[in-house]
């Protein structure tokens, strides 16, 4: 991190500034030129607040050349993550399709699904038991039956399973899911993440519905924090002002965050556009630049589907959409 003091700042000012980025542990370069002087900060300069250095009055400019993300970061490790899940696993040569309904609704259902997402090429099973719905009026899940649901699912197909956590407390309901997910509205719940930072399981991290890729690895950066290294990022696409899609996909985050980090980062083209035929172009663009996998929801039913039918692909679609990614990756990785 490197400080431009104000050409007004005095030798006491700009001593006790140096005083105080010394108290945290840091160390100093001073270099006084004739009319600025410059602060070079040496050592883990996460232990400052940029902005506050930036906002006292002698300071002109904070310029931080060193991400404050530290176990994310890719300098630090430069080979890719892979992250086991199962006999399968994220982030190597095998591409991750994760298939399913938005929400477990019955075993009927969820089961049925399983069976044919399995057959089409799906290596994991998603299914929402906890929905963070933005209406309270709205179906909210089955919840720990929804759970045990999709452990029968497992048990039935093989496929691992993924479902979403909004409250840390339900932890011991998630003993046997495979990879917990965190949804795009608790990206920020840092109490959440933190306590997920304690587990070893895989975690999904979605990104948040209006977050900096910044704050997104800052986010993976408290579960890693915590000694949990298998996190997967998710681009489920952001907030702007287009209204046509749901969000707006944002596949060039998927280059910038292979240069930055480490972990791998997969698509979700579902709630990214809102809308089922959109879901196959945005698939395909995800593997072609290099997304190590995919989420996809799909449902036996779209139309009478408890949450996001207009999203869903059938088992059909979706199993087209597996072919084509397939032959897309042929040339994409060749
Ligand atoms: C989901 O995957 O079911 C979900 C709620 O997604 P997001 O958090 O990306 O909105
Ligand atoms: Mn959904």
């Amino acid at each position: 991190m490197i400080a431009v003091l104000k050409n007004t700042a005095t030798d006491s000012q700009i001593q006790s500034i140096v005083d105080w980025i010394r108290s945290v542990g840091l160390d100093v370069h001073i270099s006084r030129g004739e009319y600025q002087t410059v602060l070079g900060l040496i050592g883990d300069t996460a232990k400052i607040d940029g902005d506050l250095l930036a906002g006292l009055e002698v300071v002109e400019s904070v310029t931080r050349i060193s991400e404050p993300f530290k176990s994310a970061n890719r300098k630090f490790h430069p080979d890719d993550t892979i992250v086991h899940v199962g006999d399968t696993s994220v982030g190597g040569d095998i591409f991750t399709f994760i298939a399913g309904p938005c929400s477990v609704e019955s075993e009927e259902q969820l089961i049925g699904i399983a069976r044919e997402v399995k057959r089409l090429g799906a290596t994991m099973l998603r299914g929402g038991a906890f929905k963070p719905r933005t209406s309270p009026y709205d179906f909210q899940g089955l919840k720990a039956e929804g759970i045990d649901l999709l452990v029968e699912a497992k048990k039935e197909t093989g496929l691992p399973i993924v479902t979403e956590i909004m409250n840390a407390n339900h932890l011991p309901l998630f003993e046997d899911v495979d990879v917990i997910q965190v949804g795009a509205r608790n990206m920020q719940n840092f109490e959440l993440l933190k306590e997920l930072g304690k587990t070893r399981k895989p975690i999904l991290l979605k990104r948040g519905l209006a977050n900096t890729m910044k704050e997104w690895l800052m986010s993976a950066e408290y579960i890693m924090a915590g000694g949990n290294e298998n996190v997967i990022l998710c681009e489920r696409g952001i907030r702007t002002f287009e209204t046509y899609t749901r969000n707006t996909l944002d596949l060039s985050a998927v280059s910038v965050l292979k240069e930055l980090t480490h972990l791998p980062v997969i698509v979700d083209p579902s709630h990214a556009t809102g809308v089922a035929r959109y879901v196959k172009p945005m698939a395909y663009a995800a593997a072609a630049c290099g997304a190590a996998g995919l989420m996809i929801e799909v449902h036996n039913d779209p139309k009478h589907a408890l949450c996001d039918g207009p999203q869903s692909l059938t088992p059909e679609q979706f199993g087209e959409v597996a072919q084509g990614v397939a032959r897309i990756l042929e040339v994409a990785r060749a």
